[in-house]
């Protein structure tokens, strides 16, 4: 007996249940299962109908992520061979659905011959999500049983429908609010009474009139959308084939689509990523079963930019919160902003005034210490100064209950030391959000030499709630995230001090991919907060600082966005970044001061020397044991620094281009006359080219 899928008989009817937690993923164990059930109840004559099911629960949600990218993923029985031989059953095969038929899933259920689900069961093909497409027939018979234009819009979308906006289809045969497998084994029944034939969706021949005129609209539209992505486009050929081509023509063309994709860069990329996210969520010295602490109220300190975004991200998740401010001023402004950006949420259609109120009211303004004391989670989000957060954390240990967690939001302050300051370290957690933090998904969860495990468990789980991605890091100027843009950002200066201007840096950069170029991204943020970081650290170390030409740009008072120029002009309200012939001028002057000779440089240079730079940086913060794996760095540069998904991220990107070639390239960098030391290739990557391995 195999316990992937269960065998039951009633009457006349075989039960198939798959039985492979916690999705039914459709890996080798669970194929072959179904194939040998299969066969009992074809070679049982007392057997006239089948019925393939989930149970109440759940159907199948696809594939087995876990054995992706082992052999066990191809070995046979493939998922085309075993829905083949649902489908060439002499006996009528019965889908019963419920929960997730989703991917393989679905496509399992397509080829049985009838499908009865429940309402509110959820069918898609997400594949196009992992930059593929369904390749075990679902583009040839999707189609075929809810037309063209609905299948196309399924498996480029990857959404999910639920199973009752597909009544009166071909799809699902009757829909149920419950019982479903009972209802399957009645419909079974009821179709060897009615002596009714099986319909395979191989047969049923396509005759759609505006199926072409569709076909040609949606090619055009999804090349539109799809941009570096190639598998959109090859889903729209698959079911071109379906409307044009013979039934097994058209599956083996699904086929090479198929395997196509699996090889792509961009695929690769995407799998990744699910994975990298996935990992990002484990510690391997937290064990999953880590008893959590209760988070039910939270208390933000500070209701500047990012206390206030900070507050919105929970208020928004459902949960209260008390914010605290110095002054009622302070709180006043802060929570104005707060209703301000909801109301332009309203604006858009995205929230009802009732909903606007509602999470307005699950704000507590407070501005005595006092009222922290009963929320189980602090976060605070004050002035980046020392002293500041000194006064701050000691105020919180004297009030916060215990088994509180008090976190912090620094950017860049040390967390031990601010640890330090309360008599329970072990409570103590960075919680680092980036800016608009109800917006940006990343949050960076820094992880103090005391910090206990279940504080951590406990934060890993709390991002889920506001729906962050959450990776965690240690205790460093710049933690994961800005510690690498520092170098990233050298690594564009430099280049500008060489011969380049912003927009030929900004243009190379987002050709490569990047959401937007380093010098764009400085306009958005605003170049005075560095410039003052600058001014304050040269006055610290006496001369030690070299001028950079953002100091020369900032004396001409622009400051970015915000005062209408920076490293580009911009017209009253509007966000396009003009190039500036005054900032060519002002960056001339500085190369002349600077005694430099401007050099040609090369759109392929740029991404060298920018793409590098984050890569050597990361592999020193895997020495560094900041980052626990490579993918964790890559999830944090996807969520919150617009590095192109399909690239899979600064340390997949390494890998593509071969560590060897990343190596070389800054070994010869690092060779320059005048070169800064940190172009010297990190041990680690050296050592991982050498011997021909790779970060992931
Ligand atoms: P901000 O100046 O906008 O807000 C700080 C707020 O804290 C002000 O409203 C101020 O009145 C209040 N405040 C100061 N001292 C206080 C005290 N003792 N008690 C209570 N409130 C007090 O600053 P911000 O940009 O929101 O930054 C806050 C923190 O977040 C800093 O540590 C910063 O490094 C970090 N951070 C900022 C960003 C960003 O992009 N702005 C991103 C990540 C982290």
């Amino acid at each position: 007996m195999n316990s992937a899928a269960e065998y039951a008989q009633r009457g006349s009817i075989a039960v198939i249940t798959m039985n492979h937690p916690p999705v039914n993923g459709l890996g080798l164990a669970l194929r072959t299962a179904i194939l040998a059930q299969l066969d009992r109840a074809l070679d049982d004559p007392q057997i006239e109908a089948i019925v393939l099911t989930g149970g109440e629960q759940n159907f199948s949600a696809g594939a087995d992520v876990r054995e992706f990218g082992t052999p066990k993923s191809s070995s046979a029985p493939n998922l085309p061979a075993v829905i083949r031989a649902l489908e060439e059953s002499p006996k009528p095969v019965v889908a019963a659905i419920a929960g997730h038929a989703l991917g393989g899933g679905l496509e399992l259920a397509l080829g049985c011959h009838f499908r009865v689900a429940r309402r509110d069961a959820q069918l898609g093909l997400p594949e196009v999500t992992l930059g593929l497409l369904p390749g075990a027939g679902g583009t040839q018979r999707l189609p075929r049983l809810v037309g063209v234009e609905t299948a196309l819009n399924m498996i480029v979308s990857g959404l999910r429908v639920p199973a009752k906006q597909f009544a009166g289809t071909p799809l699902v045969d009757e829909l149920v609010e419950s019982n479903v497998v009972d209802t399957a084994v009645a419909f079974a029944r009821q179709v060897m009474a009615d002596k009714r034939p099986a319909t395979r969706a191989r047969d049923i021949r396509i005759k759609d009139p505006h199926a072409e005129p569709f076909l040609q609209f949606a090619r055009v539209n999804v090349a539109a959308v799809s941009k570096a992505f190639p598998a959109p486009l090859k889903c729209v050929e698959a079911v071109a084939n379906a409307v044009g081509k013979p039934f097994d023509e058209g599956l083996r063309l699904e086929r090479e689509l198929f395997v196509g994709l699996l090889a792509s860069p961009e695929s690769r990329a995407l799998r990744h990523i699910f994975t990298a996210e996935r990992a990002a969520t484990k510690l391997p010295d937290v064990p999953a079963d880590t008893p959590l602490r209760e988070i039910g109220t939270v208390g933000v300190v500070g209701a500047g930019t990012m206390g206030g975004g900070i507050t919105m991200a929970f208020v928004d998740a459902g949960v209260t919160v008390v914010l605290l401010e110095t002054s009622q001023e302070a709180l006043d402004r802060g929570l104005a902003t707060i209703r301000r950006n909801y109301e332009t949420t309203m604006k858009k259609g995205k929230l009802t005034q009732e909903q606007l109120e509602e999470r307005l009211a699950r704000i507590t303004p407070v501005l005595d210490y006092a009222a922290l004391a009963e929320v189980d989670l602090v976060i605070e989000a004050v002035f980046e100064e020392i002293n500041v957060k000194r006064d701050v954390f000691k105020r919180l240990d004297e009030v916060a209950k215990a088994g509180a967690i008090l976190a912090s939001n620094t950017s860049a302050l040390d967390l031990n030391e601010i640890a330090s300051f309360t008599k329970r370290p072990k409570d103590v957690i960075g919680l680092h959000f980036f800016s608009p933090a109800n917006v940006m998904k990343l949050l960076e969860i820094v992880r103090g030499k005391q910090t206990a495990p279940d504080v951590l468990a406990t934060c890993m789980s709390l991002a889920r709630r506001i729906r962050k991605t959450a990776v965690v890091a240690g205790v460093c100027d710049g933690f994961i995230g800005n510690r690498m843009l520092a170098r990233y950002g050298a690594a564009a200066n430099l280049l500008l001090m060489q011969g380049a201007l912003p927009q030929q840096i900004d243009g190379a950069l987002q050709r490569f991919g990047m959401a937007m170029g380093p010098f764009r991204v400085g306009d958005l943020a605003g170049l005075d907060i560095g410039w003052a970081g600058r001014k304050r650290r040269a006055a610290e170390n006496a001369g030690a600082l070299p001028r950079v030409p953002g100091d020369a740009i900032c004396e001409a008072g622009r400051f970015g966005q915000k005062t209408g120029a920076g490293w580009y002009r911009y017209e009253a309200g509007k966000r396009d970044a003009i190039p500036d012939p005054v900032v060519e001028t002002i960056i001339e002057q500085f190369r002349r001061d600077a005694g430099i000779t401007p050099r040609k440089i090369s759109d392929e240079e740029i991404v060298e020397r920018c793409m590098y730079a984050l890569v050597n940086e990361g592999a020193r913060i895997l020495e560094d044991g900041i980052a626990a794996r490579a993918s964790d760095i890559d999830v944090v540069y996807l969520s919150g620094y617009g590095f192109p998904r399909h690239r899979g991220g600064p340390m997949l990107y390494a890998d593509t281009v071969g560590l060897a070639n990343v190596v070389r390239a800054l070994k010869r960098f690092a060779a320059e006359p005048g070169a800064d030391a940190w172009w010297q290739p990190a041990p680690l990557l050296v050592k991982l080219a050498e011997e021909g391995r790779t970060f992931n």
